[in-house]
């Protein structure tokens, strides 16, 4: 049976990668003999907001809840939606009802792709975070005391969950258990944070004991910032709340050069959902309609996609594809960001006919 995958290119650049990271995904399907049923979505985009004053049609959980997975672009046009308003109207509202609970984010040097590290390889960086993606730091629940006065009170609170944290950690040892390194960083606050961080990692020790083979460390997220920098060589899986997740996942990838090459998932490893795989990037309007944005982020999440969906050969030979056009460097074929003249349309294609082998 075809695999059916909703594409849903957003706006924005989304609109200029997600043609190439089509192009990708149907080269690699139809050399490995894999059915893919692809259909199209204009939603989820300001576009779609400027004629129906919503991001969504109040059908769209219907819709899409019966795909295999979700290949989503960008969101966000601030010209004519506040961001707040296009991310929460779609991208938040998918990662709810589809309980895509992890929030998974390769960071990898790429040959040919230099990081704003000093000195650092390719081999030197090649770790994933995974952030929990649905409970945490960002539950929205607390409110305001005495607004507007001298004695005006705010609070938020935090809620994990003991279901809500150990299927993310089991889903962080799986990924261990399945590297060669087996190793697994947890980020946690317990030395400031003193009920819920505790807590966590409580739940990190109980979890690892079903993992014998699998070693543990934690950092607290200060000095793990700072590690991240220093030494991304010690990382192999690092597992983390919503907030901290949040803000290691930006910063892993920055540390892999070009935001442009990095990609998501947003996964229901359980799959009663769809997963949802995107590019790490925006909309990026300062180069919008310039022909020139980085198609990789979008490419590397076909190839996430494919593996979810259990095509790791598929997979692996689009991570090669875009590795071998990296590495050859032909300054006629990359774009700009990483260091060429290209467009984004070429450098598709290249990455398409190796594809194709
Ligand atoms: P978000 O929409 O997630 O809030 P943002 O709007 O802050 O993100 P992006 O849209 O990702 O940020 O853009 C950040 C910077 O990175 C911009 O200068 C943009 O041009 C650049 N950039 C983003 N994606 C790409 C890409 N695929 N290729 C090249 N440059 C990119
Ligand atoms: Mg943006």
């Amino acid at each position: 049976m075809a695999q059916r995958i909703a594409v849903i290119p957003g706006d924005g650049i989304g609109k200029e990668v997600m043609p190439e990271g089509v192009r990708a995904l149907e080269a690699a399907a139809e050399r490995f003999g894999i059915e893919i049923e692809l259909t199209d979505f204009d939603f989820a985009s300001c576009d779609y907001y400027a004629e129906h004053g919503q991001m969504l049609p109040d059908d769209w959980f219907d819709q899409l809840k019966d795909f295999d997975a979700l290949f989503y672009g960008a969101v966000g046009w601030p010209e004519t939606v506040p961001d707040h308003v296009s991310l929460w109207g779609s991208l938040l509202q998918f990662r709810r009802r589809f309980d895509q609970y992890v929030n998974l984010r390769p960071c990898r040097l790429l040959p040919g792709v230099k990081s704003p590290l000093a000195d650092r390889q390719p081999g030197d960086i090649d770790f994933y975070v995974v952030r929990e993606n649905t409970e945490g730091e960002y539950s929205s629940v607390g409110g305001k005391m005495f607004e507007g006065t001298e004695r005006e009170v705010v609070i938020q609170e935090t809620v994990m969950t003991r279901h809500g944290t150990d299927r993310v950690l089991r889903f962080a040892y799986e990924l261990a258990r399945s590297r060669p390194r087996k190793k697994l960083t947890s980020a946690t606050k317990s030395n400031g944070i003193a009920i819920t961080m505790p807590w966590w990692d409580e739940r990190v020790k109980a979890m690892g004991a079903n993992y014998p083979e699998v070693s543990v460390d934690q950092f607290h997220i200060d000095i793990l910032t700072a590690n991240f920098v220093m030494h991304p060589d010690w990382f192999d899986v690092v597992v983390a709340s919503n907030l901290f997740g949040d803000i290691l996942s930006d910063l892993g990838p920055a540390c892999t050069g070009t935001i442009g090459v990095a990609p998501s998932a947003n996964i229901n490893p359980e799959g009663t959902f769809p997963s949802l795989f995107e590019p790490v990037h925006g909309s990026a309007p300062d180069i919008a309609g310039k022909g020139i944005a980085n198609p990789i982020g979008q490419i590397w999440s076909a190839a996430m996609m494919l593996e979810h969906l259990g095509h790791q050969e598929a997979a692996d030979a689009i991570v090669a594809a875009f590795e071998a056009v990296l590495a050859e460097g032909d300054r006629n074929v990359l774009t700009p960001d990483v260091g060429g003249t290209g467009t984004t349309e070429g450098m598709g294609r290249a990455i398409t006919e190796r594809i194709k082998g």
